[in-house]
């Protein structure tokens, strides 16, 4: 059935971030500034502007329509057939959607390229759940995993990235998306990991190639994400396995490993599942009634910690 709106689609069901409503800024073709190697999308050549845009308004009387016809999403999504921020009106669409949402949330994706101008802040600001993706915190890793156009400095994007988050009162989550033999060395990540802990979002993800990726690179196991996340210490880490992605070496921890492992960061529900043997999610379960840990729900995924 072919699909009544043009700019709206989903809702999808996400394990991390709930319900979710997708808006396509960009749904005629690929408009993005980066050419990542993973992307989802075929290989396109970068671009800095998102050609015929969408007025606000078109989309807006999509969204009323879909919102007076169904129930409200978790999120509703900004994101673009490439990259959100190159949307000229998003200030303007950020406000108008915030008019309508509800009790849902605005959730924004984006590719942080452009997160060193203030005009982009600005309307980033407006959402209540901004996700950034932060594949390498080297020039020279940044420029072989996300291709991006010419004169894009990784340097100005952390930069960009640690003032949003002074100015920002919403859920910032960080994406790291790890590529076989491309971003999965130690020097690469443990860079990443600092530039990480100067930002200081809310959350972290941590995922790998899910779907067929736009070149020909190739996904980590499940177990090496786990690894890489236990680098994250200090930070509500989410990893985001594959189904395929290889058996887990399952944990056992007592009650005071798992007090010691959990003060050193937060795992979701979801992690806690994979991770650990039966003994220990009984121990998890324990303490939690006792008050030792507690949950924390963050950008819509619940997070056990240490009270
Ligand atoms: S930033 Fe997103 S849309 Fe752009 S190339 Fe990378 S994965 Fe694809």
């Amino acid at each position: 059935m072919e699909s009544m709106y043009k700019y709206i689609f989903g809702p999808v069901l996400s394990r991390r971030f709930g319900l979710s409503l997708g808006i396509d800024l960009s749904p005629d073709k690929k408009s993005c500034n980066f050419d990542c190697l993973y992307c989802e999308l075929e290989k396109a050549k970068p671009v800095n502007k998102i050609e015929n845009q969408p007025n606000p308004d078109e989309i807006i009387k999509e969204l009323r329509d879909y919102l007076s016809k169904n129930q409200y999403p978790d999120v509703i999504t900004v994101t673009a057939n490439g990259e959100p921020t190159l949307y000229s009106k998003l200030d303007e669409l950020i406000e108008k959607i915030n008019q309508i949402k509800g009790n849902s949330k605005s959730l924004i994706l984006s590719n942080a390229s452009t997160i060193n101008e203030i005009s982009v802040r600005q309307a980033l600001k407006k959402f209540d759940i901004v996700k950034l993706s932060l594949d390498a915190a080297d020039q020279k890793t940044f420029e072989k995993i996300d291709k991006p156009l010419k004169g894009i400095k990784i340097e100005d994007i952390i930069d960009g990235m640690i003032s949003f988050r002074k100015e920002y009162s919403g859920t910032l989550v960080l994406e790291v998306l790890i590529v076989k033999h491309i971003n999965d060395k130690k020097e690469v990540i443990e860079k990443i990991v600092e530039a990480v802990k100067k930002i200081n979002p809310d959350r972290i993800d941590i995922s790998t190639i899910d779907r067929p990726p736009a070149y020909r690179v190739f996904p980590v196991d499940n177990q090496t994400l786990y690894e890489i996340a236990s680098m994250f210490e200090g930070l509500n880490v989410n990893v985001a396995t594959r189904k395929s992605g290889g058996k887990i070496k399952k944990v056992h921890l007592d009650k005071e490993d798992i007090l010691n492992t959990f003060k050193k960061r937060a795992y979701t529900v979801y992690d806690i599942e994979t991770l650990f043997d039966e003994d220990t999610k009984e121990n998890i379960n324990q303490l939690l009634l006792q008050g030792k840990l507690k949950t924390t729900k963050v950008a819509n995924l619940e997070f056990i910690k240490t009270s």
